[in-house]
């Protein structure tokens, strides 16, 4: 069977690969190593990220996009090839139309950046389309009724929130603060507290495994290993759920004060509709434990962890080229 539909989620950490009648067939992580005497591509997605923090002088590697946008012109379209290549295979009689992502902020330069890759890697018709309107779709948000509807997308780079009614976005905001400053936060505070050092994937494991948005009354605990920055050697250390919560608080307030702003733009009619329907949490950020009732708790608005939130705006890529005309408003660009 021929491919002839592709949908893209090009996010900051991960890059998400949907076919429709066969669903996801691609998650890995959006790096790329480089060896830096020949400028060649050595490794990307998985195999990439494993080389994280233990390269040698010789390899670099990138994640290639920056806040949600291509920061690498290059380095992205070979990226796209490559998971195109692997999603249709080399067999390609007919090039396919490919919906993909693209932050709210999006400007026009950083949209032809996007079309032009894709282009460039394969593509025919390329639809952009906003990001939380992707997001609402995969979490099964009916966005074309004619009501207010709030998502919030907490990924790697950014947190997109949005108010959407009869298709279009109506508030919104897009912060520069998710999950990569969730890691930093927590490198951050062990390094003040205990004087060591710990690498970007630690400090991510701490956060998947065991952080939660709230202190609890159970806290969990992990091993970690580090280095000391006194005696420069490695030192293992128990770090627990509480002290999480604590290295994440100031991270997440900003989260809490962006959703604020958008509620407090959002006309009277829709907010009195949020309040009603709650919100919904996508994005891997939503995966961070207690985050609803840390939400629920800051605003009064009842909220909602989408289903398979790491996958909500690949499966609304799937939605959108299912129903081409329906949601012809909601696309952005396409050429
Ligand atoms: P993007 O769209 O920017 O690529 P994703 O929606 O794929 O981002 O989310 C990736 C982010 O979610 C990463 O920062 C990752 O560490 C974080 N994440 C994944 N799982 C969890 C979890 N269980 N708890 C907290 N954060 C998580
Ligand atoms: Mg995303």
């Amino acid at each position: 069977m021929f491919i002839k539909q592709i949908g893209i989620d090009l996010g900051t950490a991960n890059t998400v690969v949907f076919v429709p009648n066969k669903g996801i067939v691609i998650n890995e992580p959006t790096v790329v190593a480089v060896s830096l005497d020949n400028n060649q591509i050595l490794a990307i997605g998985n195999e990439a990220k494993e080389m994280l923090g233990r390269t040698p002088e010789l390899i670099k590697t990138y994640k290639p996009l920056k806040d949600g946008v291509i920061a690498d012109y290059k380095i992205t379209r070979a990226m796209l090839k490559y998971f195109l290549d692997k999603a249709l295979g080399h067999w390609r009689l007919v090039k396919p139309d490919l919906v993909i992502s693209a932050p709210c902020g999006v400007t026009s330069t950083e949209r032809r950046a996007i079309i032009d890759a894709a282009h460039e890697s394969g593509a025919k018709d390329v639809y952009v389309v906003k990001e939380p309107i992707l997001a609402a779709l995969g979490a099964s948000i009916p966005i074309n009724a004619p009501a207010g509807n709030m998502i919030i997308n907490i990924g790697g780079g950014t947190t997109e929130i949005a108010v959407i009614s009869l298709g279009g976005i109506v508030t919104w905001a897009s912060i520069r603060v998710a999950g990569n400053k969730m890691d930093e936060a927590i490198t951050d505070y062990i390094r003040k507290k205990y004087n060591i050092t710990i690498g970007e994937r630690t400090a991510e494991n701490l956060k998947i495994e065991i952080a939660s948005a709230l202190p609890t009354k159970d806290k969990q605990e992990m091993e970690i290993t580090g280095g000391d920055l006194t005696e420069g050697l490695p030192k293992n250390l128990t770090i627990n759920s509480n002290e999480l919560a604590e290295a994440l608080s100031p991270v997440l307030k900003d989260i809490i004060q962006a959703i604020k702003t958008v509620l407090s733009e959002t006309p009277p009619e829709l907010v009195a509709d949020v309040m009603s329907r709650g919100m919904f949490v996508a994005g891997g950020g939503a995966l961070l434990k207690n985050i609803d009732e840390l939400i629920t708790r800051s605003t009064g608005v009842p909220v909602y962890i989408a289903d398979d939130a790491l996958f909500c705006v690949a499966k609304g890529t799937g939605i959108i080229l299912d129903n081409l005309q329906t949601y012809q408003r909601t696309v952005i660009n396409y050429k």
